[in-house]
């Protein structure tokens, strides 16, 4: 039997209910803070990849996967120089989207662009509970040029006063935010020398991927997740000691505005994010409801993003939410998913399968959902459906009930039973 790939999943009803609400949910808020939708295609240029995310990331150095195809003809020609071109399924999304500002020119109708995604992403990562190969990401970036307004506070605010929102009207509660500010480039030079300075005594005594990290990037070091290498990593330089004065005064005014609103937050400078074009504010949200992998979301602002992929100056910032984990926290919470169907339609009798038919027509029209029965003579047989197809009323129709246009129409929670004319059925279903 041919089984679904490891690290990939079936998502079965009535699950993809509950993915489905809160995907209309989630669009909603996005409508109501003026975000519009882009799609990019699932797989990029490996390149992409390498050169926003980061060479040196776990991601980009162990969990992409990535093909090579042929240069087209005339590459091969050497008309253009490829002639083999690496393609990868992307990981994570806000690369594709810069790239897609950049390619489109996004930045000359010179205002802020706010767009969101919600789509599968991609990552050789090891199975588990809450980590998938095939995951899903619902994401948000703020980009723009300068001159709108992108390097403001206040977006840092208002991504995560929304996503403050958005968390709370999905329903998930108890949720914990995390923030740090990794500084810009020239702080995070400054705090990778004191790192580097401060590891060279200890690192041999680190994990292999920590000895090699201490070399080429050593801030990575701090993603590390061995446990025998924490009491170093706990002891190295914290990166607050190496912010300039703009990042501090940047980091302040968040915070500051975060405290107006009212959105608790807990400082955590080890919290650099596993992607090297984060710049000031990074965040994440946690749910204890996840265990191990216990972040629901994670972003930050990227000011040096769109430079770095050749584009114009393009501050943004922005977040991906696992919707696996917001889903399982969500379940964790004993969030049940099934909508019932307001009305199941039993024929009862010979012929009764045109009218039916029709009576469904009408409701279904009338914004009612509606399922339909078997043919059957027996009433129990209906009821007994009617409660496996999870329905709030059974409508029965026979050739009594057509002849009078008047249905006997049950509530299966309370097994009360009505006697209702057709013209009013949708208003009373709808109750
Ligand atoms: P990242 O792009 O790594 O910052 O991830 C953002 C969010 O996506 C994380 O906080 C997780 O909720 C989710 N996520 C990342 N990797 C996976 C994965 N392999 N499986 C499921 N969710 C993931």
């Amino acid at each position: 039997m041919i089984k679904a790939v490891r690290g990939t999943r079936d998502l079965l009803p009535p699950d993809t209910d509950l993915w489905n609400r809160v995907e209309a949910q989630v669009r909603d808020v996005f409508a109501r803070y003026n975000y519009h939708e882009i799609r990019t295609p699932i797989f990029e240029d490996t390149q992409l990849f390498s050169r926003s995310v980061g060479e040196e990331t776990d991601i980009v150095s162990k969990e992409m996967f990535t093909w090579e195809v042929a240069g087209d003809p005339e590459r091969v020609a050497g008309i253009l120089d490829a002639e083999s071109l690496s393609l990868t399924l992307r990981p994570e999304n806000t690369a594709g989207v810069v790239r897609a500002y950049i390619q489109h020119g996004l930045d000359r109708a010179g205002k802020l662009q706010k767009l969101y995604y919600i789509g599968p992403q991609f990552r050789r990562e090891r199975p588990q509970k809450g980590r998938y190969r095939q995951f899903y990401q619902i994401g948000a970036e703020i980009i723009g040029p300068p001159s709108a307004g992108s390097e403001s506070p206040l977006r840092d605010a208002e991504v995560l006063e929304m996503l403050a929102t958005l968390l709370d009207e999905v329903g998930l509660r108890d949720w914990q935010l995390q923030l740090n500010s990794v500084g810009c480039a020239e702080d995070r030079a400054r705090y990778n020398q004191a790192l580097r300075e401060a590891l060279q005594p200890v690192v041999h005594l680190m994990c292999t991927d920590c000895q090699r990290r201490a070399q080429t990037n050593p801030l990575r070091v701090l993603d590390c997740k061995v446990p025998e290498d924490q009491p170093i990593v706990e002891r190295l330089p914290k990166i607050s000691q190496y912010l300039d004065e703009p990042c501090c005064v940047h980091f302040q005014l968040v915070r500051a505005m975060l405290d107006a609103v009212g959105i608790a937050y807990t400082i955590n400078e080890r919290m650099v994010r596993g992607l090297d074009y984060y710049t000031r504010t990074t965040f994440e949200f946690t749910h204890g409801g996840l265990g191990a992998q216990s972040a629901v979301l994670g972003g930050g602002r990227y000011d040096g993003l769109s430079e770095s992929l050749e584009g114009p100056k393009a501050p943004g910032i922005g977040f991906a939410i696992g919707e696996d984990r917001l889903i399982l926290a969500l379940q964790s919470q004993g969030e049940k998913p099934a909508e019932k169907v307001q009305a199941y339609i039993a024929p009862l009798g010979a012929g009764m399968n045109v009218h039916v038919l029709k009576l469904a027509r009408e409701l279904r029209r009338a914004g009612i959902s509606a399922d339909i029965g078997d043919e059957t003579f027996r009433l129990k047989k209906s009821f007994e459906s009617a409660e496996k197809a999870g329905a709030r009323f059974i409508v029965i129709v026979g050739e009594n009930e057509v002849a009078a246009e008047q249905f006997a129409v049950k509530n299966l929670a309370s097994g009360e039973q009505v006697q209702v004319p057709r013209a009013e059925l949708a208003a009373h279903l709808r109750k």
